[in-house]
């Protein structure tokens, strides 16, 4: 059964999971801060020649597989990805892309890794989609950060090669708010292992897999005393709490119980998992009981980076269309794209798309180099890019008008190039909601945003401090802001002539000093209106994790064109021209953002949203007839739901039927 959790108890769980220290500098803290520290991103790190080669040579394999043995028209038409492209993708060493060659896989770098998603993605987002959870939060990242010994020894070369795995954490009743996990993992009564019970929803992966990651919740409290105290899974890691575990999907007590369908990424295997008493060896919880969270957290850290690739695919694909197409439609005396409104729109594609580009790359060698701590560099990217890449599809839509709506299969039956932009659009929706939804992702950076501020004036921004430590909070904090806040009034920005090695495009880093100092000072002020209810003024927070989020993007596409000059100098003056073009747009977005922060709709949109939550202005809903049906908004928990099926035929009952389940079907 879900728990019930105030807010309150789903924030600490949240804050529990965080990493809470910096062991190393990070670029976007300092942003946040208001502090550009452009040293910690330029130059970009080099890319080791090692790495290179081995990484083209994979793309090359990749690149000669898809295009000769995988149909992406198939996969959407089936909406099924063959059996012999899943083997295909084995043979050649795509699912252990990331797994380091001593445990036998190829062991690309974060950019190859990348690539190669980016790669894949563009054939068809199913493919990616299956490789990214695979490898991105399926079981080799957790392993490899968090793993035993025996475990990596045990599990990779098999993720590497051969086994297909997934990440469960999701539940019907869990979605953004963890807190809420109701699958348990009980300990046994002799101390070897664990029996896990709940239900997963939307598992990619789950469907087909070999192995899988579940994330479950230990009892704290009514432990059964072990037979043998020393094989008891109690000891120094006894903790209880949330606990990731390596669950072998052949287990007894594993049904797929439906396989999932979506306006888009056609083909993937996605389940609803139920688990009934699994027992799992006490030797298959990765980390310590109560880590589950911190795990999933850091393994996104990377993990986040798989996805802007793939919207970074897209959206070179999207430039590559509209060059094409608007270039040889002809309307009202002229190729369509030379008609200013539909220019634009190009303009926009392209800058995008390089800017995308720059923000990945710059967090990918960072990821690679690891001398920085990227976690906010990578959840931007995740962020920006899933914003930025549906955008940029909905553009290309409308560049190609009534063609951007038909099928790639409509298409080509009346003799045109099947060009997939709906499919493209359904697919990249997605991406605004899963590995993090936007929402999420603004309040999780800015977390992270405000985290040297409330390590100095935590007290103070708690509601339930009381006034005497708040009285003492606001001396310690004094003393900080006395020194911070004045270096936020003047700084490189206001310069001429700084950052000059950067050329034409120095004043956008002028810009952005300038901004990142204001954005410091903005978020300040906001702290001390609303203190402890600033975590609650969400739309002010976006919009501040939105203007660092631009700002981090400036700052990436004036030195990613900056490193294209010195590694292939003949695009030089093009990556500049398309940095500069970005840096515009962004800066016309910033200040728009600016402008949002104080001058907005925020508290009337609050209220109305209530009074539409309370059920008033009903009369707007007069006129329409809703073709939803009956049946609950969220499907029942485990207990009750399975009683009903019993008698119902309920909702999971084509189960059986699914091609490809490995577990046991009820
Ligand atoms: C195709 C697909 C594949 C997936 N693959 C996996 C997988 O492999 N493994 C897995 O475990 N899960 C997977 N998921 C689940 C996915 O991660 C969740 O959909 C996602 O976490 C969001 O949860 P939810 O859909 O329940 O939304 P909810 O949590 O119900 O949120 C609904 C809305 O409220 C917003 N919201 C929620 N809380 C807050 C808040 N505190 N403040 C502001 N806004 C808030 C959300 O952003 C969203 O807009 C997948 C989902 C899909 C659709």
């Amino acid at each position: 059964m879900a728990q019930q959790v105030s807010e309150k108890q789903a924030r600490q769980v949240a804050e529990d999971a965080r990493e809470s220290d910096w062991k190393q500098p990070s670029f976007g803290k300092e942003l946040f801060m208001g502090n550009l520290r452009l040293d910690l991103i330029h130059p970009q790190p080099k890319l080791d020649p090692e790495a290179v080669e081995k990484g083209e040579a994979f793309l090359s394999r990749l690149k000669d597989f898809l295009q000769n043995e995988v149909d992406p028209a198939q996969i959407e038409r089936d909406a099924r990805i063959p059996e012999q492209v899943i083997e295909g993708l084995k043979e050649i060493g795509a699912l252990g892309m990331k797994v380091p060659e001593e445990y036998g896989g190829i062991g690309l770098s974060q950019v190859y890794y990348n690539r190669a998603l980016m790669l894949v993605g563009g054939w068809h987002a199913a493919l990616s989609t299956l490789l990214s959870a695979h490898q991105s939060i399926g079981l080799a990242e957790p392993l490899l950060l968090f793993g035993s010994q025996e475990q990596k020894l045990e599990w990779l070369p098999k993720v590497a090669r051969t086994h297909v795995s997934a990440f469960l954490l999701t539940e019907p009743d869990v979605g953004s708010d963890p807190a809420r996990l109701a699958t348990t993992a009980t300990p046994t009564e002799d101390g070897s292992g664990y029996d896990l019970a709940g239900r997963k929803l939307w598992a990619t992966n789950g469907a087909i897999a070999d192995v899988v990651v579940v994330m479950a919740k230990v009892p704290r409290e009514d432990r059964a005393q072990p037979a043998e105290p020393a094989a008891s899974p109690k000891g120094e890691g006894n903790r209880g709490g949330i606990s990731a575990f390596i669950l072998p999907y052949d287990a007894e007590g594993v049904t797929v119980e439906h396989r999932n369908e979506f306006m888009g990424l056609k083909g993937i295997e996605n389940s609803v998992t139920l688990l009934e008493n699994v027992r799992v060896p006490k030797e298959n919880l990765i980390g310590r009981e109560g880590d589950g969270l911190k795990i999933a957290l850091t393994t996104l850290n990377t993990g986040r980076l798989a996805l802007p690739a793939i919207c970074v695919g897209t959206s070179k694909w999207a430039v590559k269309v509209a060059r094409e197409f608007a270039s040889e439609r002809v309307q009202w005396g002229q190729a369509v794209g030379k008609h200013d409104a539909v220019a634009q729109k190009i303009a926009y594609l392209a800058a995008s798309a390089f800017g995308m580009e720059a923000m990945l790359d710059v967090s990918s060698r960072l990821a690679d180099d690891k001398k920085n701590d990227f976690r906010i560099e990578a959840a931007i990217a995740k962020l920006f890019a899933s914003e930025t890449g549906w955008k940029v599809t909905d553009e290309l839509m409308q560049i190609r008008g009534g063609r951007g709506y038909e099928t790639a299969a409509s298409l080509a039956a009346r003799g045109e190039k099947a060009v997939p932009v709906e499919q493209a659009m359904r697919d990249m929706r997605i991406n605004r909601i899963f590995e993090g939804s936007t929402e999420i992702m603004h309040l999780l950076i800015a977390r992270e945003a405000v985290d040297s501020h409330l390590q100095v004036a935590g007290d103070i921004l708690d509601e339930d401090t009381e006034i005497k430590a708040k009285a003492r909070a606001a001396v310690g904090a004094g003393k900080f802001y006395a020194a911070w806040l004045p270096g936020l009034v003047s700084g490189a920005g206001q310069r001429p002539g700084s950052f000059d090695e950067f050329g034409d495009l120095a004043k956008h880093l002028r810009f952005t000093e300038r901004a990142a100092r204001k954005q410091a000072r903005s978020l300040f002020y906001g702290m001390s209106r609303w203190q402890a209810k600033l975590e609650r003024r969400q739309a002010f927070l976006g919009r501040i994790v939105d203007i660092g989020a631009e700002l981090f993007a400036i700052s990436s596409a004036v030195v990613y064109a900056n490193t294209i000059a010195s590694e292939r100098p003949e695009r030089a003056d093009q990556a500049r021209e398309l940095a500069d073009l970005f840096c515009a747009q962004s800066r016309r977005r910033v200040d728009r953002l600016f402008h949002d922060l104080w001058r907005n709709e925020d508290d009337a949109n609050h209220a109305a949203a209530l009074k539409v939550l309370d059920g008033d202005y009903r009369f707007i809903e007069e006129g329409i007839i809703d073709p939803s049906g009956d049946g609950p908004m969220i499907a029942e928990p485990p207990a009750e739901a399975h009683e009903a099926e019993q008698g119902s035929n309920g909702a999971f009952a084509d189960a059986g039927a699914q091609r490809g389940a490995k577990a046991t079907v009820a």
